[in-house]
């Protein structure tokens, strides 16, 4: 029985406080703080309604202010924070876990609001602390990276015995039905798109303009949809974790509309994120640009289509012979929003961090330290996955396009 403190009640917060409140054996207490009161308790009287569980417990917290974070920590006494605020977040949510004594999840890693940077060097930092404290800090349990991650955790634990080539597609072949609209924070989203292309090849990173490798690719169930290598966080951890990787490589689609109002954004400068000065005021385009674009969490009711997000690996199979394996999850947005009232990107970023902080509670993931979910025992966490609502599947040895 865990008490568990949920920051963050957007679209990822939404999912993670319905799924904590369904597995209400595991988690006896449950408090949802976020910067807007007012949102918090509109979810938790909803789900309370829903589930008809004790009451989920909220609060209002300025996350990037540790002192009131400690307040928080020490009123409540969690075991247990889930970080899905936002990753400029991520630092002082730890800090504030490393002074009270509590244990740390989070789903994206750091990143300074003055720079579109994305690397795990500040999150890694933290490993002696957290060790010292006997704590422990699980970092990037979302789906990518997360589920991504633990697949390929999979992958390397039961088949391979040298994984060569790993490449993430992750499609989202869903219709929200607005001219544009990001998944998730629109902030954090356009910082990431827009940034350059990255990958790893034989042993170094190679640099790409935005968006300049691209073709289409076969998505289960969806069928060939334009993908676009770019850089993304899981891709850092996973070349240190297996080290055989000749080549990484995260691909996502896009369709045309999307790319379109994207270009038309940067070139106006509208995903500036250095300050401007409007009528005497110190603004930042992209933030301001945030407060027109439609709430990702909204974005659920008409939702329709679907996700499917896997890995594609080729190397050398226990035995020695060349594999080839693909492993994904589809996840239908309609189905998602009927559970939870969020789109299919929020659940299925909600559900394992959920399943991340039910291994913990159940002692399955403990020990003391900052880990990459990958570090940690795939198979307890994939047997939930088929059980919390995103099922996965695997094929082998068919052509990966790659
Ligand atoms: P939203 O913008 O919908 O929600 C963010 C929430 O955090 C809001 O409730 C917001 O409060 C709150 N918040 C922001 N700043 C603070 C602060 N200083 N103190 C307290 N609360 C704060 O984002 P999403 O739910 O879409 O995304 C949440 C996280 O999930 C992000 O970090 C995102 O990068 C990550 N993510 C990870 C994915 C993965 O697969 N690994 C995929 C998708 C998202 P307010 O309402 O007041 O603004």
């Amino acid at each position: 029985m865990s008490k568990i403190l949920i920051i963050g009640a957007g679209g990822v917060g939404t999912v993670v406080a319905h799924k904590t409140a369904q597995n209400h054996g595991v988690f006896s207490d449950i408090m949802l703080a976020s910067r807007t009161l007012s949102k918090c308790e509109t979810l938790a009287n909803a789900i309370g309604t829903k589930y008809g569980n004790k009451k989920i417990r909220t609060a209002s917290v300025d996350a990037d202010n540790v002192s009131e974070l400690l307040d928080l920590f020490n009123n409540f006494k969690p075991e247990l924070v889930i970080n899905v605020a936002l990753p400029y977040q991520d630092l002082s949510i730890m800090d504030a876990c490393l002074e009270a004594g509590v244990n740390y999840l989070d789903t994206a890693n750091y990143e300074p609001k003055e720079e579109a940077v994305f690397e795990y060097k500040w999150q890694w930092a933290y490993q002696d602390k957290f060790k010292k404290a006997g704590l422990m800090a699980i970092l990037g349990c979302g789906f990518d990276p997360g589920v991504t991650s633990i697949f390929t955790a999979y992958a390397a634990k039961h088949y391979f015995s040298k994984m060569e080539y790993l490449d993430i597609v992750d499609c989202n072949a869903g219709d929200h039905g607005k001219a544009f609209a990001t998944n998730f924070n629109p902030e954090i989203n356009i910082r990431e798109v827009t940034q350059k292309g990255k990958y790893w090849e034989n042993g170094q990173w190679v640099i790409t303009q935005p968006h300049e490798i691209h073709k289409p690719l076969n998505y289960p169930n969806i069928g060939p949809k334009e993908s676009y290598v770019i850089y993304h966080e899981e891709l850092e951890s996973l070349v240190k974790n297996f080290p055989t990787l000749k080549r990484a490589r995260f691909w996502m689609t896009f369709g045309q509309e999307y790319l379109t109002h994207l270009r038309v954004i940067q070139n106006i400068g509208m995903a500036r994120i250095d300050p401007v000065m409007y009528k005497g005021m110190e603004i930042i385009p992209i933030q301001f640009l945030k407060a027109v674009l439609p709430d990702p969490g909204e974005l659920g009711e008409n939702y329709t289509g679907e996700t499917s997000i896997g890995c594609r690996i080729k190397g050398l199979d226990k035995e020695g012979k060349e594999l080839t394996y693909y492993i994904y999850n589809n996840c239908r947005h309609q189905d998602a929003y009927k559970e939870t009232g969020a789109q299919g990107v929020s659940y299925t970023t909600g559900v394992p961090a959920t399943i991340g902080a039910l291994m913990f509670a159940q002692g399955v993931w403990r020990k003391p330290g900052v880990f990459n979910v990958e570090e940690l025992d795939p198979d307890p966490f994939l047997e939930q996955l088929n059980k919390q609502g995103l099922p996965w599947h695997e094929k082998f040895n068919e052509d990966l396009e790659i």
